[in-house]
């Protein structure tokens, strides 16, 4: 049996071309730079200048102004709760400096990863409070909504750049001009965009972003968190004081150039991506909403890009997640869920709770993510699979 890969927003193989490019960073021979990259010999200085070169790359790839402001992590999970804790931290430090002894508000939409979401509780712990923007029934966070949610004593908003599970595109720019217009630092989880719309850091004019490899062809247990120059940022990992003190701990330097090749071509490839993907998004929705007791989560215009062009996302009703997953898998189709299905959960995701869908339609969620890989054809005998199953 074929197996069609159509989970793509949860992890993607890695590419050849960066495995290739990997690949003498985990071999032993004599000249191998294997080497760590803090130290002063011939083979750490080779490991340190493909360390830099690799900064560099995902500095110029993203729009960054300058190479220091990448600083490598083991993911976005953990660059979400660095910028999370790191920079409300910084920030409240710097309002007490100047005489302001307040606690700190954070403020972050309902739709955002447990990264994100989860790192509320050690927010709490550490003094501030946690609020929360709404949002519509697509998810999208407006300027007005921000405006009104931010108060005296909010220090850091975090949105995300792209939803994960619905795909909506939130307007980074103009929310980020927001935040600062009320003394506040903005924070973006990127990892849903990368390679699906145009990511520009100093267009943005964010002051952190997070970035994951293995969403874009990378190798798994790498990312990128980004801090614009000048940014007040407590670090989150104490240590050795590697990447200039903002993230102890060796670096991965395997794992970072794959992460810096990965990053190039998904960049690259970016509008190619998007087009070919935009048209597939489209006629999928399409032709799941002429389906009895399909209905989009969202609505997503024809060839729109307020949504992602890779995510699909429908609720089936009358069906459960689990098992149009699992009776999916037996065709040889991988897809997932909206539901909390690896915990067993019935709950139905909090980011289709947050876009208002009822509970036991939500319950029925699909979530169908394309890639670098995806053809019109796996599209069709998607679609033929799925017929057959709620059949
Ligand atoms: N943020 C978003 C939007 C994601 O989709 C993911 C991956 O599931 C993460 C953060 C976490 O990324 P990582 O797997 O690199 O920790």
């Amino acid at each position: 049996m074929k197996r069609i890969y159509l989970d793509n927003a949860a992890t993607t193989p890695l590419s050849a071309c960066v495995a290739a490019a990997m690949a003498p960073y985990m071999e032993a021979g004599e000249d191998a730079p294997f080497g760590n990259a803090n130290s002063l010999h011939d083979v750490g200085r080779k490991a340190f200048s493909a360390l830099e070169d690799a900064r560099m790359s995902v500095s110029r790839a993203l729009g960054a102004q300058r190479p220091d402001e990448i600083v490598f992590t083991s993911g976005a999970t953990e660059a979400d709760n660095a910028a999370l804790v790191g920079l409300a931290l910084a920030a409240r430090e710097k309002a007490r400096l100047k005489g302001r002894h307040i606690n700190g508000r954070v403020l972050m939409s309902r739709i955002e990863h447990d990264a994100v979401l989860h790192a509320s509780k050690m927010l709490k712990a550490l003094g501030f409070s946690v609020g929360f923007v709404s949002n519509d029934g697509s998810g999208r966070v407006s300027v007005d909504a921000l405006e009104a949610a931010m108060e005296e004593e909010t220090v850091l908003v975090s949105i995300m750049a792209a939803n994960n599970e619905i795909g909506t595109v939130q307007s980074v720019a103009d929310l980020a001009a927001v935040a600062h217009r009320h003394g506040a630092l903005f924070h973006t989880d990127a990892v849903q965009a990368l390679g699906k719309i145009p990511v520009h850091l100093r267009e943005w004019d964010v002051d952190a972003a997070s970035f994951s490899a293995h969403k874009v062809g990378g190798p798994k247990g790498v990312g990128v968190l980004y801090l614009k120059a000048g940014t007040p940022f407590m670090p989150y990992l104490a240590g050795g004081g590697q990447e200039r003190g903002m993230r102890s701990g060796t670096q991965n330097v395997p794992g970072i150039v794959g992460c810096a090749a990965a990053i190039k071509n998904a960049v690259d490839n970016q509008p190619s991506f998007a087009a070919k993907a935009c048209k597939m998004r489209d006629r999928l929705y399409e032709e799941l909403a002429a389906c009895k007791g399909v209905k989009p989560s969202v609505s997503v215009p024809a060839d729109s890009s307020d949504f992602l062009p890779h995510i699909v996302n429908v609720c089936v009703r009358g069906h459960e997640s689990q098992t149009l997953i699992l009776q999916l898998d037996l065709r040889g189709f991988c897809v997932s869920g909206g539901s909390a299905c690896s915990s067993g959960s019935l709950d139905p995701s909090h980011v289709l709770s947050a876009i208002g869908i009822e509970r036991n339609l939500a319950q029925g969620s699909l979530r169908v993510s394309f890639g670098e890989f995806t053809q019109e054809e796996d599209v069709d005998a998607f679609l033929n699979a799925f017929k057959e199953v709620i059949r």
